[in-house]
C-alpha cells in the first residue's frame, strides 16, 4: 500500500479494463451511459463500464474483489459510500473528511485508493468563485455532506446546513465545522441536497424552507435531484432571475473527476454531458 502507487489503469490502458457504479439500487443510474460514452471519446473502447447492482450484506465481499475481477476501478453511490470508504487503503482528504468514497481506483500494487469526487463536481458544476460568499445546503445526508465540505473548502464565509430532521443537520455541522441554520436565509448559494422534489413536485416549497416568492434573493440555487422534465425548485429560481445548476451537471462533475482518475486523460465533459442527459 502505498500513496506513490499509480492507477493499475493508467500504468496498463491496453488491457479491457472493467469499471462499473455500485449501489442498491442503481437501476437508475445514468453513470453508464455517460461514462461509456466517454471510455469510446478517449480510444478506450476495450473498457467497460457496467451497473452493479450489490446488496448491503454482500458489498464487503464484492470490494475485496475488485482488484482481481479485473476492475479498474468504481463509482460508489447509496448505500455503500461508507463501506466503500471502510474498505479502502489510501484515502483521500475529501474521502477522509466527508466520510464517503464515490470513486474507487484499484492502484499498481493492488492497493485500493478511496476518493470523493461528489464534493469537486459540485463546484465544477457551479463554476464560478465562491470566496467570501455564503451557503445555505438543504439535506443533511451523505450528498449535504459532500456539498458542506466543498463549499467550505472553495472559501464560502458562511455555510450553514438545514436539515428536517435538525440533529442530524447539528451532528453534520459538529463533523464538518460548518453552521446549523433553524430558518432559511438569502444566501447567495442555496444548494438542494435532499430528496424532496424528486417524486412530488408539489412537495417542493412545503417540505423546504425556502419560501417561494423570495428565491429570487439567491444568487444561484443548485439542485441535485433530476428529473428530465426539470424540478419545480429550478424552475421558480429561473424564473425569479436566479443562476441554477442541476443535478446531471453534478452528476458529470463527479464522473468526469472519477474517469479522470481511472485514465489519467483529460474527461470530454460535453460528450458526457450529452450522454447523461440523453439517459
Ligand atoms: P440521503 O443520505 O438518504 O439523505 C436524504 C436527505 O433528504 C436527508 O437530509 C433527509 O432528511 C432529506 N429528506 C428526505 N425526504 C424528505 C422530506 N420529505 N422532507 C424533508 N427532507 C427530506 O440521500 P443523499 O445521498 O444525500 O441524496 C439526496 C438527494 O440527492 C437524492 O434525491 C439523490 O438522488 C440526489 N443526489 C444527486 C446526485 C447528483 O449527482 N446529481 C448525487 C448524490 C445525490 P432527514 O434526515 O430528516 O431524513
Amino acid at each position: 500500500m502505498s500513496d506513490e502507487a499509480r492507477p493499475a489503469s493508467v500504468a496498463d490502458p491496453d488491457r479491457a479494463w472493467r469499471l462499473g457504479v455500485l449501489g442498491w439500487p442503481v437501476a437508475h443510474s445514468r453513470s453508464p451511459a455517460m461514462q461509456s460514452a466517454a471510455l469510446a471519446d478517449l480510444g478506450l473502447g476495450h473498457w467497460t463500464y457496467q451497473r452493479l447492482p450489490v446488496p448491503p450484506d454482500e458489498i464487503d465481499g464484492t470490494l475485496a474483489a475488485l482488484a482481481d475481477a479485473g476492475f479498474a476501478g468504481a463509482n460508489v453511490t447509496i448505500p455503500h459510500k461508507g463501506a466503500a470508504r471502510r474498505a479502502c487503503d489510501v484515502l483521500t482528504d475529501a474521502a477522509r473528511e466527508i466520510g464517503a468514497v464515490n470513486t474507487i481506483t484499484v492502484l499498481e500494487d493492488g492497493a485500493l485508493h478511496g476518493d470523493n469526487t461528489d464534493a469537486p463536481g459540485l463546484l465544477d458544476a457551479i463554476g464560478v468563485p465562491l470566496d467570501g460568499r455564503t451557503a445555505l445546503v438543504l439535506g443533511a445526508g451523505g450528498s449535504a455532506r459532500a456539498c458542506a465540505w466543498a463549499l467550505r473548502r472553495a472559501g464560502c464565509s458562511r455555510v450553514a446546513v438545514w436539515n428536517r430532521t435538525a440533529a442530524r443537520a447539528r451532528g453534520l455541522a459538529d463533523d464538518l465545522d460548518v453552521d446549523v441554520a433553524d430558518a432559511w436565509f438569502a444566501a447567495d448559494v442555496v444548494v438542494n441536497s435532499t430528496a424532496v422534489g424528486l417524486h412530488d413536485p408539489a412537495e417542493t416549497f412545503v417540505a423546504l424552507p425556502v419560501p417561494e416568492g423570495r428565491i429570487g434573493e439567491h444568487g444561484t440555487v443548485v439542485d441535485l435531484v433530476y428529473r428530465p422534465e426539470g424540478t419545480r425548485l429550478l424552475a421558480v429560481a429561473e424564473r425569479a432571475g436566479c443562476v441554477t445548476v442541476d443535478g446531471l451537471a453534478v452528476l458529470v462533475g463527479q464522473g468526469a473527476r472519477s474517469l479522470e482518475r481511472w485514465t489519467g486523460r483529460t474527461a470530454p465533459r460535453t460528450v458526457m454531458a450529452d450522454a447523461a442527459r440523453r439517459g
